[in-house]
């Protein structure tokens, strides 16, 4: 199949969450299986496309869209890309969703407009690039109104155009716009109201892309099933509903060959689950790195965005009764600033305790998973999440939430001795917090049972080939229909 993969972000070119990594390592997995997948993507300010330049595309000119190119550009290890080149439209490579495009209202939403509309041309007969997709699959509200543009076509007789897939990350972020914005993105007339763009008198770019793919999926099955709630549903879990025979949950991977003990060039000490010897290593190289002398207590780790949604204020609260436990805590993140200075503070309170990075370091977060004993992520809710898999496959047991992908990824140790892999707390409240530490501490002091728990982690398979598999399922299905269309 001639799959486009739309996306806002792809690891390592321009990176700021879960999609990014999604982003590189999917189309990648459905190369391996035999498909043509073409990866569309902004060409930021300051990026660093590497690989070799086949061709600059000339894009129609319109009166509706600034002047943009598209440059196709194939990796060393063969990925293919399209970069769509507006310098107008997109702002640079460090806040790929930052503030661009001034003037009148609803202006903002032209890059992530134009970003759509290009994707929908590549899934018709007119696309400037002479490849035509069968399935285009947009990624979160900055491609929402690529399934839209596609509906617009077919409903005006295109023939032979793409299906779409429109795929939720994380519903929270929903690219909501002054309806005013409708005009500009050239959202035909039916598509207007509350069946397209409508939410609440603005244009919601997510709820366009919900109500208009052929198909939506998210990224794994528990978190399906809580946006058709409204606790979660951020006011579109009745669409989610009234669309829920269209709506699959479809676990992410993660990439085995960036994320891997075995082979990973960014820790101390590369190791396996037959030698834990390693990690030990990296656990000391991590205490020389933070500035924290060694204990026999464990050391903690969290990485990601410092927002409540990943419980970072249970951590702070509970805290000061972590540290009288002897733990240690290595933050690295960035994200709301209460957060950052609690965070801050502690540091400074707890020197020989907790270290806080604030910033962006993927060299930093490989060392983290790899030389932490445990790793904290109480999220209150999270859509898939991917630490907990890498600290599963680095021996680095993860106390997690039971919400969305962490309760699809992690067993409990506490309920199954003999096939946990970690600590599920039952909800994203104090009193499970502490009682999960409290029985982490204990199976800490149990050096043998600790190990069978990292190594069951460790044993576990997150690839991609399982999710790739029902991606390709479910975009054949697609295809089908398209072809009996016809
Ligand atoms: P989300 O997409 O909600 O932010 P995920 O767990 O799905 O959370 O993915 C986060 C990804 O981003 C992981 O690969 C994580 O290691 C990475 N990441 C998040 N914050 C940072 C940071 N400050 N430095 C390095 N990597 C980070």
């Amino acid at each position: 199949m001639k799959i486009l993969f739309v996306t806002p972000e792809c690891a390592p070119l321009v990176k700021t969450g879960g999609l990014g990594d999604v982003a590189a390592a999917l189309p990648k997995a459905l190369r391996m299986l035999g498909h043509e997948v073409v990866t569309l993507m902004p060409a930021y300010g300051g990026m660093q496309p590497g690989g070799t330049l086949q061709r600059v595309i000339a894009l129609p000119r319109t009166a509706r869209w600034p002047d943009a190119q598209l440059l196709e550009v194939v990796q060393p290890s063969g990925e293919h890309f399209l970069f769509l080149s507006c310098p107008y439209a997109f702002g640079d490579v460090k806040s790929p969703y930052g503030p661009s495009g001034a003037g009148a209202p609803g202006h903002a939403a032209v890059p992530f407009g134009l970003l759509s509309h290009v994707a929908a041309l590549i899934g018709t007969q007119r696309s400037p690039t002479g490849w035509q997709a069968e399935i285009v699959h947009a990624n979160d509200w900055p491609c929402g109104l690529a399934p839209l543009y596609l509906q617009a076509e077919r409903s005006a007789g295109g023939s032979s155009v793409a299906r779409s897939v429109m795929t939720i990350h994380n519903l929270a972020f929903q690219g909501v716009f002054p309806i005013e914005a409708t005009d500009l993105l050239n959202v035909a007339p039916p598509y207007r109201g509350v069946e397209g763009v409508e939410f609440w008198g603005q244009l919601s770019m997510l709820k366009a892309g919900l109500q208009q793919a052929d198909a939506i999926t998210t990224v794994s099955p528990t978190y399906a099933r809580e946006i058709q709630q409204p606790a979660l549903g951020f006011g579109l879990d009745g669409v989610l509903r009234a669309r829920s025979h269209q709506l699959h949950g479809l676990l992410n991977g993660i990439d085995t060959e960036v994320w891997n003990p075995c082979s990973d060039g960014l820790i101390a000490e590369r190791y396996d689950v037959d030698d834990l010897a390693g990690k030990a290593k990296n656990r000391a190289a991590l205490r020389k790195r933070a500035g924290l002398p060694d204990s026999k207590q464990p050391l903690l780790g969290l990485i990601g965005r410092l927002t409540e949604q990943k419980g970072v204020d249970l951590i702070i609260a509970g805290a000061p009764r972590l540290l009288a436990k002897g733990f240690q805590l290595v933050v690295l993140g960035k994200g709301d600033a209460r957060l950052e200075d609690a965070l801050l503070q502690l540091a400074a309170a707890y020197p020989r305790q907790v270290h806080v990075t604030l910033g962006f370091d993927e060299s930093l977060a490989h060392q983290i998973e790899a030389g932490a004993d445990s790793f904290l992520m109480p999220s209150r809710f999270e859509p898939c999440g991917l630490n907990q898999m890498y600290s599963q496959a680095y021996g680095t047991p993860p106390v997690v939430t039971a919400t969305g992908g962490l309760a699809d990824t992690v067993a409990d140790v506490t309920r199954f001795p003999d096939d946990g892999t970690g600590f599920v707390m039952p909800r994203a409240d104090q009193a499970s917090f502490d009682q999960a530490m409290d029985h982490l501490l204990r199976l800490w002091g149990n050096p043998r049972a600790w190990q069978t728990l990292q190594r069951r982690g460790m044993q576990r398979d997150f690839g991609w080939g399982n999710a790739a598999r029902q991606y390709v399922d479910l975009y054949a299905a697609l295809v089908r229909t398209t072809a009996s269309a016809h």
